[in-house]
Protein backbone atom coordinates (compact mmCIF):
# COMPACT_ATOMS: atom_id res chain seq x y z
CA UNK A 1 0.00 0.00 0.00
CA UNK A 2 1.02 3.34 -0.74
CA UNK A 3 0.74 6.25 1.73
CA UNK A 4 0.58 9.98 0.93
CA UNK A 5 1.50 11.93 4.13
CA UNK A 6 1.73 15.75 4.36
CA UNK A 7 4.42 16.91 5.87
CA UNK A 8 4.35 20.51 7.70
CA UNK A 9 7.53 20.78 9.45
CA UNK A 10 6.89 24.66 10.15
CA UNK A 11 9.31 26.59 12.25
CA UNK A 12 12.01 26.80 14.98
CA UNK A 13 12.63 22.92 15.88
CA UNK A 14 9.54 21.78 14.09
CA UNK A 15 12.26 20.64 10.77
CA UNK A 16 15.11 19.09 13.32
CA UNK A 17 12.17 16.75 15.22
CA UNK A 18 10.98 16.06 11.84
CA UNK A 19 13.77 14.64 10.08
CA UNK A 20 14.50 12.09 12.24
CA UNK A 21 11.03 10.94 12.46
CA UNK A 22 10.52 10.60 9.12
CA UNK A 23 13.85 8.15 8.47
CA UNK A 24 12.39 6.24 11.64
CA UNK A 25 9.35 5.82 9.63
CA UNK A 26 11.13 4.45 6.30
CA UNK A 27 12.97 2.50 8.28
CA UNK A 28 9.42 0.66 9.49
CA UNK A 29 7.88 1.12 6.01
CA UNK A 30 9.05 -2.77 4.65
CA UNK A 31 7.60 -4.75 7.72
CA UNK A 32 4.53 -2.59 8.04
CA UNK A 33 3.77 -3.52 4.34
CA UNK A 34 3.68 0.28 2.87
CA UNK A 35 5.27 3.02 1.15
CA UNK A 36 5.53 6.47 1.88
CA UNK A 37 5.49 9.43 -0.13
CA UNK A 38 6.02 11.95 2.13
CA UNK A 39 4.98 15.32 0.69
CA UNK A 40 6.78 18.55 1.94
CA UNK A 41 4.31 21.45 2.00
CA UNK A 42 5.18 25.56 3.26
CA UNK A 43 3.04 26.51 6.17
CA UNK A 44 4.18 28.49 9.38
CA UNK A 45 5.70 31.56 10.68
CA UNK A 46 8.52 31.64 8.51
CA UNK A 47 6.05 30.62 5.52
CA UNK A 48 4.31 34.07 6.27
CA UNK A 49 6.91 36.09 6.85
CA UNK A 50 8.50 34.88 3.18
CA UNK A 51 5.31 34.90 1.22
CA UNK A 52 2.38 36.70 3.54
CA UNK A 53 0.71 33.48 3.91
CA UNK A 54 1.02 31.16 6.88
CA UNK A 55 -1.05 28.56 5.11
CA UNK A 56 -1.11 28.60 1.75
CA UNK A 57 -4.00 27.41 -0.15
CA UNK A 58 -1.89 24.71 -2.20
CA UNK A 59 -1.05 23.03 1.23
CA UNK A 60 -4.21 23.01 2.36
CA UNK A 61 -5.32 21.35 -0.56
CA UNK A 62 -2.43 19.23 -0.50
CA UNK A 63 -3.08 18.21 3.26
CA UNK A 64 -6.68 17.76 2.62
CA UNK A 65 -5.65 15.17 -0.09
CA UNK A 66 -3.37 13.20 1.66
CA UNK A 67 -3.85 10.55 3.59
CA UNK A 68 -2.51 11.27 7.15
CA UNK A 69 -0.96 14.76 8.31
CA UNK A 70 2.35 15.37 10.04
CA UNK A 71 3.34 18.60 11.62
CA UNK A 72 6.23 19.68 13.88
CA UNK A 73 5.94 23.21 15.14
CA UNK A 74 4.90 26.49 14.07
CA UNK A 75 5.62 29.82 15.15
CA UNK A 76 8.45 32.88 15.64
CA UNK A 77 8.38 35.06 18.44
CA UNK A 78 9.61 37.84 16.08
CA UNK A 79 6.53 36.93 13.17
CA UNK A 80 2.82 38.01 14.14
CA UNK A 81 -0.02 39.00 12.23
CA UNK A 82 -0.28 42.81 11.74
CA UNK A 83 -3.37 42.80 14.79
CA UNK A 84 -0.57 41.27 16.86
CA UNK A 85 -1.66 37.51 17.61
CA UNK A 86 0.33 34.40 16.93
CA UNK A 87 0.95 32.73 13.72
CA UNK A 88 -0.96 29.64 14.33
CA UNK A 89 -1.70 27.73 10.96
CA UNK A 90 -3.02 24.87 13.21
CA UNK A 91 -5.83 26.33 14.16
CA UNK A 92 -6.29 27.01 10.77
CA UNK A 93 -6.51 23.12 9.67
CA UNK A 94 -8.19 22.50 12.76
CA UNK A 95 -10.97 24.52 11.44
CA UNK A 96 -10.77 23.81 7.53
CA UNK A 97 -11.00 20.01 8.59
CA UNK A 98 -13.01 19.92 11.13
CA UNK A 99 -10.38 18.00 13.38
CA UNK A 100 -12.91 17.80 16.41
CA UNK A 101 -11.54 15.09 18.58
CA UNK A 102 -7.79 16.20 20.32
CA UNK A 103 -6.31 12.81 21.16
CA UNK A 104 -3.25 13.41 24.31
CA UNK A 105 -2.25 10.81 25.37
CA UNK A 106 -0.80 10.20 28.87
CA UNK A 107 1.54 7.53 29.51
CA UNK A 108 4.58 7.26 31.41
CA UNK A 109 7.64 7.88 29.77
CA UNK A 110 10.93 5.63 31.24
CA UNK A 111 13.30 8.12 32.43
CA UNK A 112 11.13 10.84 32.43
CA UNK A 113 11.38 13.38 34.97
CA UNK A 114 7.89 13.33 35.83
CA UNK A 115 6.77 14.96 39.49
CA UNK A 116 4.96 11.43 39.93
CA UNK A 117 8.51 9.69 40.19
CA UNK A 118 8.05 6.11 41.69
CA UNK A 119 4.27 5.71 41.22
CA UNK A 120 2.88 3.22 39.25
CA UNK A 121 2.95 3.94 35.36
CA UNK A 122 -0.05 6.43 34.10
CA UNK A 123 -1.46 5.34 30.60
CA UNK A 124 -4.95 7.15 30.08
CA UNK A 125 -5.78 9.51 26.87
CA UNK A 126 -7.50 12.77 27.13
CA UNK A 127 -9.62 13.91 24.05
CA UNK A 128 -10.07 17.55 23.99
CA UNK A 129 -12.67 18.62 21.79
CA UNK A 130 -11.33 21.15 19.66
CA UNK A 131 -13.25 23.20 16.89
CA UNK A 132 -16.27 24.65 19.60
CA UNK A 133 -16.44 25.42 23.67
CA UNK A 134 -15.36 28.00 24.87
CA UNK A 135 -12.94 28.53 21.77
CA UNK A 136 -16.03 29.15 19.58
CA UNK A 137 -15.88 33.34 19.05
CA UNK A 138 -11.93 32.73 19.02
CA UNK A 139 -10.21 35.67 18.00
CA UNK A 140 -14.40 37.02 17.71
CA UNK A 141 -14.53 38.23 21.37
CA UNK A 142 -16.40 41.21 21.82
CA UNK A 143 -14.42 43.67 23.85
CA UNK A 144 -16.22 47.44 25.02
CA UNK A 145 -15.17 50.00 27.57
CA UNK A 146 -15.64 48.31 30.46
CA UNK A 147 -16.61 44.65 29.76
CA UNK A 148 -15.40 42.01 27.63
CA UNK A 149 -17.62 38.59 26.63
CA UNK A 150 -16.16 35.08 25.08
CA UNK A 151 -19.14 32.77 23.74
CA UNK A 152 -19.04 29.23 25.04
CA UNK A 153 -21.10 26.76 22.42
CA UNK A 154 -22.01 23.24 22.33
CA UNK A 155 -23.41 21.39 19.79
CA UNK A 156 -25.19 18.31 19.47
CA UNK A 157 -23.75 16.96 15.98
CA UNK A 158 -19.78 17.71 17.59
CA UNK A 159 -20.23 16.37 20.69
CA UNK A 160 -21.99 13.37 19.58
CA UNK A 161 -19.56 12.40 17.24
CA UNK A 162 -16.75 13.56 20.57
CA UNK A 163 -18.39 11.06 22.44
CA UNK A 164 -18.39 8.30 20.48
CA UNK A 165 -14.67 8.56 19.64
CA UNK A 166 -14.28 8.28 23.08
CA UNK A 167 -16.37 4.98 23.09
CA UNK A 168 -14.24 3.64 20.26
CA UNK A 169 -11.21 4.77 21.59
CA UNK A 170 -11.82 2.92 25.30
CA UNK A 171 -12.84 -0.05 23.06
CA UNK A 172 -9.41 0.22 21.27
CA UNK A 173 -7.88 0.53 24.52
CA UNK A 174 -9.16 -2.29 25.86
CA UNK A 175 -7.88 -5.10 22.92
CA UNK A 176 -4.57 -3.47 23.21
CA UNK A 177 -4.40 -4.11 26.74
CA UNK A 178 -3.79 -0.95 27.75
CA UNK A 179 -7.58 0.15 29.34
CA UNK A 180 -10.27 -1.31 30.65
CA UNK A 181 -13.12 0.29 28.55
CA UNK A 182 -14.00 3.57 30.86
CA UNK A 183 -14.90 7.09 29.44
CA UNK A 184 -15.28 9.97 32.24
CA UNK A 185 -17.06 13.03 30.70
CA UNK A 186 -15.44 16.19 32.42
CA UNK A 187 -17.30 19.27 32.24
CA UNK A 188 -19.05 21.82 34.57
CA UNK A 189 -22.58 20.08 34.74
CA UNK A 190 -23.30 21.48 38.06
CA UNK A 191 -22.73 25.47 37.68
CA UNK A 192 -23.28 25.97 33.86
CA UNK A 193 -26.56 24.88 31.24
CA UNK A 194 -24.02 24.00 28.39
CA UNK A 195 -22.28 21.21 30.25
CA UNK A 196 -25.81 20.02 32.02
CA UNK A 197 -26.75 19.66 27.56
CA UNK A 198 -23.07 18.17 26.76
CA UNK A 199 -23.45 15.97 29.70
CA UNK A 200 -26.69 14.70 29.03
CA UNK A 201 -25.87 13.89 25.46
CA UNK A 202 -23.22 12.09 27.00
CA UNK A 203 -25.54 9.75 28.41
CA UNK A 204 -27.30 9.44 25.38
CA UNK A 205 -24.48 8.10 23.93
CA UNK A 206 -23.35 5.71 26.45
CA UNK A 207 -26.87 3.84 26.87
CA UNK A 208 -25.79 3.37 23.11
CA UNK A 209 -22.21 1.90 23.41
CA UNK A 210 -23.25 -0.26 26.35
CA UNK A 211 -20.34 -2.71 26.62
CA UNK A 212 -17.98 0.82 27.60
CA UNK A 213 -18.48 2.08 30.99
CA UNK A 214 -19.58 5.55 31.12
CA UNK A 215 -19.13 7.60 34.45
CA UNK A 216 -18.93 11.54 34.58
CA UNK A 217 -17.12 14.10 36.83
CA UNK A 218 -16.12 17.73 37.04
CA UNK A 219 -13.12 19.38 35.77
CA UNK A 220 -11.91 20.76 39.04
CA UNK A 221 -12.20 17.24 40.71
CA UNK A 222 -10.41 15.86 37.99
CA UNK A 223 -7.12 18.16 38.28
CA UNK A 224 -6.83 16.80 41.56
CA UNK A 225 -7.36 13.43 40.83
CA UNK A 226 -5.42 13.18 37.84
CA UNK A 227 -2.78 14.30 40.19
CA UNK A 228 -3.55 12.56 43.73
CA UNK A 229 -5.27 9.23 41.82
CA UNK A 230 -4.90 9.09 37.77
CA UNK A 231 -4.78 5.26 37.77
CA UNK A 232 -8.87 5.65 37.62
CA UNK A 233 -9.05 7.15 34.39
CA UNK A 234 -8.94 5.18 31.27
CA UNK A 235 -10.37 7.58 28.58
CA UNK A 236 -11.28 11.29 29.43
CA UNK A 237 -13.77 13.21 26.90
CA UNK A 238 -13.45 16.89 27.60
CA UNK A 239 -14.13 20.28 25.97
CA UNK A 240 -12.14 22.45 24.54
CA UNK A 241 -10.81 24.66 26.97
CA UNK A 242 -10.81 21.95 29.85
CA UNK A 243 -8.83 19.59 27.38
CA UNK A 244 -6.61 22.56 26.50
CA UNK A 245 -5.68 22.93 30.32
CA UNK A 246 -5.82 19.36 31.46
CA UNK A 247 -3.52 18.21 28.77
CA UNK A 248 -0.79 20.21 29.48
CA UNK A 249 -1.21 19.05 33.13
CA UNK A 250 -1.12 15.79 31.37
CA UNK A 251 2.25 16.56 29.59
CA UNK A 252 3.25 18.08 32.85
CA UNK A 253 2.90 14.29 34.68
CA UNK A 254 4.56 12.41 31.77
CA UNK A 255 7.35 14.34 32.17
CA UNK A 256 7.26 17.39 29.81
CA UNK A 257 6.69 18.45 26.51
CA UNK A 258 9.67 16.54 24.77
CA UNK A 259 7.46 13.56 25.19
CA UNK A 260 4.24 14.65 25.02
CA UNK A 261 2.63 13.22 21.29
CA UNK A 262 -1.47 14.25 20.13
CA UNK A 263 -3.37 13.88 17.41
CA UNK A 264 -5.98 15.86 15.96
CA UNK A 265 -8.89 13.51 14.37
CA UNK A 266 -11.57 14.42 12.08
CA UNK A 267 -13.87 12.34 10.09
CA UNK A 268 -11.84 12.43 6.92
CA UNK A 269 -8.53 14.26 7.34
CA UNK A 270 -5.92 13.77 10.91
CA UNK A 271 -3.09 15.87 11.99
CA UNK A 272 -0.40 14.43 14.22
CA UNK A 273 1.64 16.70 16.03
CA UNK A 274 3.82 16.81 19.20
CA UNK A 275 2.17 18.84 22.06
CA UNK A 276 5.53 21.22 22.11
CA UNK A 277 5.67 24.62 20.23
CA UNK A 278 8.49 25.43 18.24
CA UNK A 279 10.85 26.07 21.07
CA UNK A 280 12.61 29.17 19.89
CA UNK A 281 15.17 29.12 22.93
CA UNK A 282 16.75 26.38 21.79
CA UNK A 283 16.04 26.05 18.14
CA UNK A 284 18.93 25.85 15.64
CA UNK A 285 21.24 23.68 18.39
CA UNK A 286 20.25 20.02 17.83
CA UNK A 287 19.07 19.63 21.25
CA UNK A 288 15.87 19.22 20.72
CA UNK A 289 14.21 15.81 22.02
CA UNK A 290 12.71 14.24 18.93
CA UNK A 291 10.49 11.41 21.10
CA UNK A 292 7.55 13.88 21.06
CA UNK A 293 7.23 13.86 17.58
CA UNK A 294 7.99 9.76 17.03
CA UNK A 295 5.81 9.23 18.94
CA UNK A 296 2.93 11.24 17.40
CA UNK A 297 4.01 9.54 14.28
CA UNK A 298 3.85 6.38 16.28
CA UNK A 299 0.41 7.65 16.64
CA UNK A 300 -0.17 8.34 12.83
CA UNK A 301 0.47 4.42 11.78
CA UNK A 302 -2.13 2.90 14.06
CA UNK A 303 -4.50 5.50 13.06
CA UNK A 304 -3.48 4.50 9.99
CA UNK A 305 -3.69 0.98 10.01
CA UNK A 306 -7.35 1.03 12.40
CA UNK A 307 -8.85 3.08 9.25
CA UNK A 308 -7.35 0.90 6.89
CA UNK A 309 -7.56 -2.80 8.54
CA UNK A 310 -4.24 -2.75 7.58
CA UNK A 311 -2.51 -4.78 10.93
CA UNK A 312 0.80 -4.18 10.01
CA UNK A 313 0.40 -0.44 10.22
CA UNK A 314 -0.56 -1.15 13.93
CA UNK A 315 2.15 -3.37 14.66
CA UNK A 316 4.72 -1.04 13.60
CA UNK A 317 3.09 1.67 15.48
CA UNK A 318 3.62 -0.79 18.97
CA UNK A 319 7.21 -1.67 18.19
CA UNK A 320 8.20 2.38 17.22
CA UNK A 321 6.32 3.21 21.05
CA UNK A 322 8.70 0.35 22.39
CA UNK A 323 11.56 1.39 20.67
CA UNK A 324 11.13 4.94 22.14
CA UNK A 325 10.73 3.75 25.26
CA UNK A 326 13.22 1.35 25.78
CA UNK A 327 16.01 4.15 24.02
CA UNK A 328 14.52 6.49 27.19
CA UNK A 329 15.47 3.72 29.51
CA UNK A 330 19.14 4.07 28.82
CA UNK A 331 20.15 7.61 30.32
CA UNK A 332 22.68 8.36 27.60
CA UNK A 333 19.79 8.85 25.33
CA UNK A 334 18.00 11.30 26.76
CA UNK A 335 18.24 14.94 25.81
CA UNK A 336 18.64 18.01 28.38
CA UNK A 337 14.84 18.53 29.07
CA UNK A 338 14.85 14.85 30.18
CA UNK A 339 18.02 15.27 32.39
CA UNK A 340 20.33 13.96 29.70
CA UNK A 341 22.95 15.51 27.75
CA UNK A 342 22.25 13.68 24.13
CA UNK A 343 21.60 15.63 20.78
CA UNK A 344 18.57 15.23 19.14
CA UNK A 345 20.38 12.89 16.22
CA UNK A 346 21.58 10.69 19.71
CA UNK A 347 18.33 10.75 20.79
CA UNK A 348 16.59 9.41 17.68
CA UNK A 349 19.75 7.43 16.99
CA UNK A 350 19.13 5.29 20.09
CA UNK A 351 15.29 4.84 19.16
CA UNK A 352 16.50 3.59 15.73
CA UNK A 353 18.51 1.23 17.58
CA UNK A 354 16.16 -0.15 19.79
CA UNK A 355 13.83 -0.52 16.81
CA UNK A 356 16.63 -2.76 15.01
CA UNK A 357 17.13 -4.69 18.16
CA UNK A 358 13.50 -5.32 19.06
CA UNK A 359 12.66 -8.97 18.10
P1 LIG B 1 3.43 27.26 21.64
O1 LIG B 1 2.84 28.58 21.93
O2 LIG B 1 3.67 27.01 20.18
O3 LIG B 1 2.72 26.14 22.35
P2 LIG B 1 5.25 27.63 23.74
O4 LIG B 1 5.79 28.99 23.79
O5 LIG B 1 4.15 27.26 24.64
O6 LIG B 1 4.89 27.30 22.24
P3 LIG B 1 7.31 25.65 23.36
O7 LIG B 1 7.80 26.15 22.08
O8 LIG B 1 6.64 24.34 23.37
O9 LIG B 1 6.39 26.67 24.08
O10 LIG B 1 8.49 25.63 24.42
C1 LIG B 1 8.28 25.65 25.82
C2 LIG B 1 9.57 25.22 26.53
O11 LIG B 1 9.74 23.81 26.35
C3 LIG B 1 10.80 25.88 25.94
O12 LIG B 1 11.72 26.17 26.96
C4 LIG B 1 11.35 24.82 25.01
O13 LIG B 1 12.74 24.90 24.84
C5 LIG B 1 10.95 23.53 25.69
N1 LIG B 1 10.70 22.48 24.68
C6 LIG B 1 9.62 22.40 23.86
N2 LIG B 1 9.74 21.36 23.05
C7 LIG B 1 10.90 20.74 23.34
C8 LIG B 1 11.57 19.59 22.84
N3 LIG B 1 11.08 18.83 21.84
N4 LIG B 1 12.76 19.26 23.39
C9 LIG B 1 13.27 19.98 24.39
N5 LIG B 1 12.69 21.07 24.91
C10 LIG B 1 11.52 21.45 24.41
MG1 LIG C 1 2.18 26.51 24.45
Amino acid sequence: MRLEIAVLEGDGIGPEVMAPTLALLETLAPEAGVEFAFRALPAGAGCYRDTGEALPEASLDAARAADAILLSAMGLPDVRYPDGTEISPQIALRMAFGLFAGVRPVRTIPGAPGPLAGAPALDFVIIRESTEGLFASHGRGVVEADRARETLEITRATSEKLFDAGFAMARRRRELGRGRGLVHCVDKANVFKAFAFFRAIFRERAALNPDVAAETAYVDATALWMVQRPAMFDVIVTENMFGDILSDLGAGLMGGLGVAPSADIGEAQAVFQPCHGSAPDIAGKGVANPCAMILSAAMMLDWLGERRGHAGLCAAAARLERAVDAALADPAARTADLGGRATTAQAAAAVAAALTAQP
